[in-house]
């Protein structure tokens, strides 16, 4: 008899089940992948760690966190600083001074600001995603820089996308790319499968296991289950589906050493299919002779099977609060982690939320 069956081998599930261990719990792991680490799972190809399920970039101001990480492998200095592509248009990322004396030929400032002022007047009430933009940003960044990528990505035209979906956008009149606020960011040097398989020490895992396919049976073997599974999945999608957004990701070889110079391009316009290019090796400065990069499509649930973003609207946070409400009545059940939350989590919350859930449910 195991003390934790823990579903699923993610950030969530190994951080829980490392802790667990180390105060003398007997763990399990069950993984319906052929691989642990859930969605930060990385695999290297001739010198090259690949980020499977998309561009991981670990970025946090929680010291905690970055201290709780960093027992487990050691950190590059990377700093996430993305190019923006727009009909052959290259700007910089996140808005910046660097993208606005692109755009205007400006470059003071005062300048920048006196334009972006005058164009967020544009819009005198909100009723759409396009409306909000424009009243944040002005209409030339939403137009180059915000449309068609937001469009691509929900698979909706901004004027029937609701304006809730961006409360803000980060605007900085300083010459400055780095993409995040963050005090910590880098990448692992050697990968992130490294992380989890040293969380993971000791513990038994089982791969190519649906906990969801052999509910009755797993469940009799352990006294409690942490499950970091989609909650509809637990349930057996008794009350209905949950929705997400998933995203495609098409990996190529190419014969060349450096192909686009930086690791994240976004493709701005709605007419390129995919939103962003990922050069992994640049995440590490990789001398390999070769280069691999991967397109991402963003497309519907449906067609990946993979749940990547919780479209939290009101239809599915109802239905999720219902599902929730099953989840209570079960004594034996701990949620944690994105899916079971069905939430956006970068690692660094994931981490904390584990932590959290160590120190209120073991002794
Ligand atoms: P997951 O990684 O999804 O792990 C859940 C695991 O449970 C999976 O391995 C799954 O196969 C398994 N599982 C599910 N159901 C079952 C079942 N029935 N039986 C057995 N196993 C099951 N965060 C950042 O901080 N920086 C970033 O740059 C960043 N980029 C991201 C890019 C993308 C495209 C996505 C989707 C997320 C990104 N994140 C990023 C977030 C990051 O991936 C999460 O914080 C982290 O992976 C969450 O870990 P988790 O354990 O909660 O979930």
């Amino acid at each position: 008899m195991y003390d934790y069956l823990i579903v699923g081998s993610g950030l969530f599930g190994s951080v829980f089940a490392h802790e667990a261990k180390k105060k003398g719990y007997k763990c399990l792991v069950v993984e319906k992948r052929e691989h642990i680490g859930g969605n930060i799972y990385t695999y290297e190809l001739e010198g090259i760690n690949i980020h499977r399920y998309g561009a991981h970039i670990f970025h946090t101001s929680n010291k905690e966190a970055w201290d709780y990480i960093n027992q487990f492998a050691t950190f590059n200095n990377f700093v996430n600083s993305p190019i923006a592509f727009y009909k052959d248009e290259l700007y910089n990322l996140p808005f910046n001074m660097n993208t606005f004396s692109k755009m205007w030929g400006i470059r003071t400032p005062q300048e920048a600001e006196a334009i972006i002022k005058k164009q967020r007047q544009e819009v005198t009430k909100i009723e759409n995603l396009e409306d909000q933009a424009i009243s944040l940003v002005g209409r030339d960044i939403y137009e180059k820089l915000i449309k068609g990528y937001t469009e691509k990505q929900w698979g909706r035209s901004c004027t029937e996308l609701p304006p809730e979906i961006i409360k803000r956008l980060p605007v900085r009149y300083t010459y400055n790319n780095n993409y995040f606020n963050d005090i910590y960011q880098g990448i692992p040097i050697g990968g992130y499968t490294q992380i989890i398989e040293k969380l993971l020490d000791g513990i038994e895992v089982r791969l190519n296991t649906d906990f969801c396919k052999e509910k009755e049976k797993l469940s009799k073997i352990a006294n409690k289950i942490l499950y970091t599974g989609a909650l509809d999945a637990y349930f057996d999608y008794s009350l209905g589906h949950l929705q997400y957004r998933s995203e495609k990701f098409e990996l190529e070889r190419l014969e060349e050493e450096n192909h686009q110079g930086v690791a994240v391009v976004n493709y701005t316009e709605r007419e390129v299919p995919y939103t962003r290019i990922i050069e992994h090796k640049h995440f590490e400065n990789s001398s390999s002779p070769v280069t691999y990069i991967s397109k991402e499509y963003p497309v519907d649930y449906s067609e990946t099977g993979e749940p990547y973003y919780p479209i939290n609207d009101k239809v599915n946070t109802e239905l999720y609060n219902k599902y929730r409400e099953l989840a209570k009545k079960d004594d034996k059940l701990l949620l944690g982690g994105r899916l079971a939350l069905y939430s956006y989590f970068d690692m660094d919350k994931t981490i904390i939320a584990a932590l959290e859930l160590v120190k209120n449910s073991l002794n």
